[in-house]
């Protein structure tokens, strides 16, 4: 809202009034403008009014007050000329413009003084002169201080005041008629003034509202809401200048990425009110955390980034960011209950990890997938021995682009063994690529290399084409088990290509299951959700891939038709242990109850094979049964088909 009290205390004359008001600076910009025009004005007005009574009053007033009064005016103008107005402070303008009021109202009576005496002399040429003199001046005063209305109230008043009694009591009908005239229109021009000022203030007060709703949208811009924290956006303009500061003195800095483990979990259990509580606390604790050479922010999800200025030593920053990891994992209160997440780092340190924001983002958000998949609840710095898998993987991506796929990808094939009938029931197709530079890579590789590369599209789609025609070379009785990367299902134009190229194939649709991982299902719950119900549809089987490894499998398991669970075979190295029985045996139990097919993966030795015999476990899976092999292996195995020895000894 506009502030009249401090406005109107301008246009009552209340010169003291609001000292602090940035409107003052904004006034002597606009007066810098208008007086040295004024202070010309009054020099040529000045002079004129001297030279044209020169010789008729006395050489003290034609001479010397032109004389000294000209070249004051001069320097004054100079001044004004020369003031930096924008830069001055409110305290300064304000001193400024009081200076200038008073300074007014000397030169005010000076002038009105001198033309009064003035008057005294010659006849009526050069008495219309004075009375020009004086009236022309005193609107000129009023335009020109417009933006001072105080300072030309002040000049209105005594000019006027004088140059009145003076006419008044002069006798003469004209000069009371000018006196008159005069008085009306500079009452009319004082109106005119004070409503321009007001508007200017008006227009000032706008101004400033404007600025302080730019600044605070740029606040906001920069806010997380939830957490309070700054955002991605300012996280990342801050990381550009620090890049920049490192140019004129490189101090370095650390950029680090912090990720809450199971918080998905815990927003999928405890609900979204649970999940935003412990957001705002963890904003909470980061906030507190930051310093002036720590910047915290919240980058998107459970995920926040930290940008230390001078670090230090590499044990010190791992120490400041482990700090960090523990107090995120100390336990928050939700409602009744008390939840806990976990919270990994990644580390990135410039220069040595890398000079621009997109390779230092990368690498810390590499280091933290590696904390991730080994020392959850710590931060993992990003090292050479990173930098030598990154080359790695990059050496694999190049090798695949130009790689010929058709000729260099093959499909071994590993049996499935079915426990109840003791046959070979499926073959699960492992892809295997020799390269021609690289050798034998390992599928888990060169399939994240094409998900990487977006060339799992058209990879899948080749290795499903290939295992389609060798499974034509089965007997019937064998299914075809194929895995789909966890980027095939959320792609719509590959779920399509898949589901023609099994019509296409003349295979029966249920003789293939389609083997999915979690990952699969949490990258796109709602597009996976459909393409599994189009594959069903035709009448193909899934199965949920490495079960017992992710998080949140089991509330998956009832919402999707499926119909096979492979257990992980990170279960079996523990099935001689009452827990890890426990757990293959709940797991079991859970795919009984849903109607689904259990396949133990990972088999490796008779008692494993003899465990899940007793557990009911229907299908197995593993080294011991047979090792993915080429097709002709599997052809000559199904065609001399018997029991492994090894499984007959336990039987
Ligand atoms: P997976 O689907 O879990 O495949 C089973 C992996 O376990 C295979 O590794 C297999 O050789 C290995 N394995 C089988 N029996 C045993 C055992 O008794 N003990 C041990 N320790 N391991 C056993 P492989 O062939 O290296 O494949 C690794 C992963 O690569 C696969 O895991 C799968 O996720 C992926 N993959 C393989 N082929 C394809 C494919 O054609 N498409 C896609 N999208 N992924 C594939
Ligand atoms: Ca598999
Ligand atoms: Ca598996």
């Amino acid at each position: 809202m506009i502030r009249l009290p401090f406005s109107r205390a301008f246009l009552n004359g209340a010169v003291a009034a609001g000292g602090g008001d940035r409107i003052v600076v904004r006034q002597l910009v606009e007066l810098q403008k208008q007086i040295p025009s004024l202070y010309l004005l009054l020099m040529v007005n000045a002079g004129a009014l001297g030279f044209s009574l020169h010789g008729v009053a006395p050489v003290e007033l034609t001479v010397w007050v032109p004389g000294i009064s000209i070249p004051f005016c001069l320097l004054r103008a100079v001044h004004w000329w020369r003031l930096s107005a924008h830069a001055a402070t409110e305290a300064e303008a304000f001193r400024r413009l009081r200076v200038t009021i008073a300074l007014t109202a000397i030169l005010a009576l000076a002038f009105v003084g001198w033309a009064m005496a003035l008057s005294q002399y010659g006849g009526a040429p050069e008495q219309a002169h004075v009375a020009i003199f004086v009236a022309i001046t005193v609107v000129a005063c009023i335009f020109c201080l417009t933006h001072l209305p105080v300072a030309a109230f002040v000049t209105t008043f005594i000019v006027l005041g004088v140059f009145q009694v003076s006419c008044l009591t002069s006798t003469s009908p004209v000069f009371i008629g000018i006196a008159l005239n005069v008085a009306f229109v500079t009452v009319v021009m004082i109106r005119v003034l004070a409503g321009n000022f007001l508007t200017f203030v008006r227009l000032v007060e706008a101004e400033g509202q404007a600025q302080r709703l730019a600044e605070e949208n740029a606040r906001l811009a920069h806010t997380d809401s939830l957490t309070g924290l700054p955002n991605r956006r300012f996280f990342f303009q801050h990381l550009d200048a620090l890049i920049a500061e490192q140019d004129r003195h490189e101090t370095g800095f650390a950029l680090a990425i912090f990720d809450l483990d199971r918080f998905k979990p815990i927003n999928d259990t405890y609900g979204h009110i649970a999940g935003d509580r412990v957001l705002s606390e963890t904003g909470r604790r980061l906030a507190e955390l930051s310093s002036d050479s720590v910047a915290i922010a919240r980058l998107g999800g459970d995920e926040f980034g930290v940008l230390i200025r001078a670090p230090g030593s590499d044990a010190e920053v791992v120490a400041f960011c482990d700090r960090i990891c523990a107090a995120l994992q100390e336990p928050v209160r939700c409602g009744g209950t008390q939840v806990s997440t976990g919270c990994s780092g990644g580390l990135a340190l410039y220069p040595r990890a890398g000079r621009t924001a997109d390779a230092l983002f990368d690498r810390a958000d590499y280091a933290l997938y590696h904390a991730k998949e080994g020392e959850r609840g710590r931060t993992a710095l990003f090292s050479q021995a990173h930098e030598d898998v990154i080359r790695a993987e990059r050496a694999v991506e190049t090798a695949l682009r130009s790689a010929d796929l058709a000729a260099e990808m093959e499909l071994h094939y590993q049996p499935i063994f079915d426990t109840r009938t003791d046959a070979i029931v499926m073959v699960e197709g492992l892809a295997r690529w020799t390269s021609p530079t690289l050798g034998r890579v390992p599928p888990d590789r060169f399939i994240a290399a094409a998900e990487r590369g977006g060339m799992i599209h058209g990879l899948t789609l080749l290795l499903l084409r290939k295992a389609l025609a060798d499974a034509a070379r089965l007997p019937p009785e064998v299914g075809l088990s194929f895995n789909l990367s966890s980027h095939d299902l959320a792609s719509p134009e590959t779920v399509l290509a898949i589901l023609a190229a099994i019509r296409g194939s003349g295979i029966a649709p249920a003789r293939i299951t389609l083997e999915l991982t979690e990952t699969a299902l949490m990258l796109d719950f709602g597009r996976a959700q459909e393409a599994i119900i189009g594959l069903h549809a035709l009448g193909v089987k899934i199965a949920l891939d490495d079960f017992g490894t992710g998080y949140s499998s089991l509330s998956y398991v009832h919402r999707l038709p499926l119909d096979k669970v492979k257990i992980d075979r990170s279960f079996m190295a523990d099935i001689d242990t009452d827990l890890g029985r426990g757990v293959v045996g709940s797991i079991l139990d859970l795919c009984q109850n849903l109607g689904l097919d259990g396949v133990a993966e990972g088999v490796e030795t008779p008692e494993q094979l003899a465990a899940m015999r007793r557990q009911g476990c229907r299908y197995v899976q593993g080294y011991l049964i047979g090792a993915p092999m080429p097709l002709p292996a599997l052809l000559a195995r199904l065609g001399s088909e018997a029991p492994p020895a090894a499984d007959r000894r336990s039987a």
